[in-house]
């Protein structure tokens, strides 16, 4: 992490204090903040370079347009996720405080969660038992539920370095490991945590809209950007943009209970063939305790053909999700 000494200035963020940097991109920097007049007390500041090079011509001199054309063109996506975010209100959904600008950079100050990324807790645990799985999952699939039921928003960049947290006091520290790895007598030794009874590991924000897209605007209860004379491709392109959104949350669960992607392939090649296939196992021994109700769940989200994919409405009424809610309700 880097030193106070060593963080930047920028004109135009003098109500901040930038603290530390808590995560970086190609384009952006985020950064933990105090606000100066007390207002937010500390938040997160996504610090973004407005222009980007110009890839349409990049540094092709053969080009022709490639003395006109400018070094440099201003990034509009950035816009697009300050929209979006704009509308958006959810527990488990990172707030937008507000948005600021200079001639050289965009300024998204966001809700903080200190807890930072869900992906950290995984490499940290090597896995989540079920019940923690289902704590965290659940409140997910609450924010997708809000987002394409309610918002009429796809988020489409669901994975672990987008799910953040607001910790609890209490984090678990271990797991238990699966029957198959333990020694007899050892039994027990890695017994922990409920997590649900706890308050589990804290309060999970979906974050980074970068790639979101408003497909049904929700006040006209209309696809987006047509007026009438909609085009069945349309309709069905607005169900299909969800469930992508759906595959993805499938491949999270599937990573939260056994600490590895779904599918993975040294060679991208390979591995977009297994994706495009839906190529997967319940691997073992990591599976072999894993409970039947927790791969169907799975199995329904890693489903190939989209129609036949479980939705968000259909994913929060399966039964390891229901059934398991009351009993760490009563359990609690
Ligand atoms: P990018 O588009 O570069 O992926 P993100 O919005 O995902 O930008 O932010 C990059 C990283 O910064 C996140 O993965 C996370 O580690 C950190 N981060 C972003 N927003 C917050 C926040 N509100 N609280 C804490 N950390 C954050
Ligand atoms: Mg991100």
């Amino acid at each position: 992490r880097e030193s106070k000494g060593k963080l930047p200035r920028y004109p135009g963020l003098e109500r901040w204090t930038l603290l530390e940097k808590m995560g970086d991109g190609a384009f952006s920097n985020v950064y933990r903040a105090k606000d100066n007049t007390g207002q937010y007390g500390e938040a997160a500041i996504k610090v973004v370079r407005k222009f980007e090079m110009n890839s349409s011509q990049g540094d092709n001199v053969l080009h022709p347009d490639f003395k006109k054309a400018p070094k440099t063109v201003e990034r509009a996506n950035i816009l697009k996720e300050v929209q979006i975010m704009r509308q958006l209100d959810h527990p488990n959904i990172v707030k937008l405080l507000d948005f600021n600008e200079n001639k050289q950079y965009y300024f998204i100050v966001l809700e903080l969660c200190p807890g930072g990324e869900l992906f950290h807790q995984i490499v940290r645990l090597t896995y989540f038992s079920e019940d923690l799985s289902r704590h965290v999952i659940t409140q997910v699939a609450k924010a997708l539920e809000y987002l394409h039921e309610d918002a009429g928003v796809v988020h489409r960049d669901i994975k672990p370095e987008n799910l953040l947290f607001y910790p609890t006091p209490f984090i678990p520290t271990r797991n238990p490991k699966p029957k198959s790895e333990q020694d007899e007598d050892k039994a027990d030794e890695g017994e922990f945590v409920k997590g649900v009874g706890s308050g589990g590991i804290g309060v999970i924000k979906i974050a980074d809209f970068g790639l979101s897209k408003v497909i049904w605007d929700s006040q006209t209860m209309t696809p987006c950007g047509t007026v009438g004379y909609t085009a069945p491709e349309i309709v069905k392109d607005e169900r299909y943009s969800k469930s992508v959104d759906m595959w993805a949350l499938g491949c999270v669960l599937y990573t939260l209970l056994c600490g590895f992607p779904p599918f993975y392939d040294e060679s991208i090649q390979t591995l977009t063939e297994k994706v495009a296939r839906g190529q997967y196992t319940f691997l073992s021994p990591w599976w072999d305790d894993i409970s039947k109700s927790a791969q169907d769940l799975v199995s329904h989200l890693l489903t190939v053909d989209p129609d036949k994919r479980y939705d968000i409405k259909q994913f929060l009424n399966h039964p390891w999700i229901k059934e398991s809610q009351e009993e760490t309700t009563a359990a609690a």
